[in-house]
Parts: structure tokens; sequence; C-alpha cells
């Protein structure tokens, strides 16, 4: 069929119409993902959730004498100490402050409950060999978010000295379709953070030389994203 010039002109403006608007949409939709208004109900939430506690030691070194959950409470104080020192306008949230074991729905619930706008998760690694370096983890379905905190933290934490930047992974180390529970369970955007693994001597050595570093790192990524405009 043939188009008279003026048609032509009038489909073409419709065109650049479309296009304009679908780029305003997708651009509102990008800057929403990317850029969540976490201030909205005027207050800037965080909760740390340190791994396993009580009765549950999680991983171990070789000789069985150091214990995850002790390191993720070491940290995860040390990450709400760096808040309240340099941020205090972040409220944080411990869903442990001892050595004390949760459910991992008890620890969701109470993130939930404090509507918490971003969650984090402390744990440390495990493995039989020589793995070592840190990764942490973002649900399976990487929002953007939460794909941002976490590669804001690991840029930190590899900006004071890692063995090893193992990246950011989505799923769970046997499932990359799964979540794991309190990133699955949560309500807001976060990530596991796997700080090393409990059977590299090296990282265990460079935990224990830059905790506070580490944990300073964590609320600098933190605050950068709350705080952004
Ligand atoms: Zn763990």
């Amino acid at each position: 069929m043939k188009h008279s010039r003026a048609g032509r002109r009038g489909t073409a403006a419709a065109a650049a119409v479309l296009v304009f608007v679908l780029a305003l949409v997708f651009g509102a939709l990008c800057l929403r993902e990317t850029t969540p208004d976490f201030a909205s109900d005027g207050l800037l939430r965080v909760c740390i959730d340190a791994g396993h506690g009580g009765d549950d030691p999680g991983a171990t070194d070789p000789d069985g004498v150091r214990l995850e959950k002790d390191d993720c409470l070491a940290v995860a104080l040390a990450v709400q100490a760096a808040l309240a020192e340099t941020y205090p306008q972040i409220e944080v949230l411990m869903t442990r402050s001892d050595d004390t074991f949760l459910e991992l729905a008890e620890r969701c619930a109470l993130a939930n409950d404090f509507r918490a706008d971003l969650f984090l998760s402390i744990h440390r690694n495990s493995a039989e060999g020589s793995a070592h370096g840190v990764e942490v983890w973002i649900p399976a379905d990487k929002p953007a978010v939460d794909k941002r905190l976490a590669q804001d933290i690991l840029d930190g934490l590899r900006g004071v000295g890692i063995s090893d930047d193992r990246g950011v992974k989505s799923g769970t180390a046997g499932n990359a379709s799964g979540n794991y529970y309190v990133l699955g369970n949560t309500d807001m955007p976060g990530c596991l953070i796997e700080l090393g693994f409990m059977t590299s001597a090296e990282d265990n050595a460079l935990l224990d030389a830059h905790r506070v570093d580490y944990a300073q790192a964590i609320a600098g990524a933190v605050a950068g994203l709350l705080l952004a405009d």
C-alpha cells in the first residue's frame, strides 16, 4: 500500500512519540529499580543478621576450635558499631547480639517487622581443600538493588584487602534458581556475605587483622546506598 507523504510523516511522528514514551517509562522503571526511596517513611533502617548462634556453631576451622557463629557475631557487632559511629541517622536492628540461636524464619520476621530498608546476613564459608576469598550472595532473580548492594560491599572489602574476590553470586551454592532462606523470605533488598573461609588460615588471619576495616567497608556500602539521592 502506498502512503501519502503526510501519512508517512504522521507515522514517523507517532513512532517517535511512542519511542519517547517507552524511554520515559523504561527510565522511570530503571530509576525505581536502582534507587528506591529508602527514606519514604522518614527513616533509614538496616537489619544485620549474624549467622548461626547458640547450639548451631556453623562451620569451623580445620581444628574445630574456631566457630563461624563467633566470627559472624563479631563482624555483625562491628558493622553495627561502624554504622552508629559514622551514620547515626541509620537505625540498626540486630537479629542477635549475643550467642543465641534463632530459627531462620525468626530472623526474617524480625527484619520484616522492623520494615528494614536493607538486610545483611553475615556468614563465613567452608570447604575441603584450599578455597579462599569472599563472595556475596543475592537472590536468584538478581534484583538490581540487591546486586548493587552486594557489589558495593565486595568492592569495599576488596579495597581493604581480601585473599580473593569470588564475586557476587545469585541463587545458592547448590541451586542457581533457589534462594538462601533469609534472602527469599525477607521483604527488602539484601545480601548474604560469606566473609572468607573458616577453612583458610589466610582468610582467618585477614579477618582477625581487618575486622574493623571490613565492618567499616560494609557500613560504607550500606550508607552509600541508603543515603544516595
Ligand atoms: Zn553460615
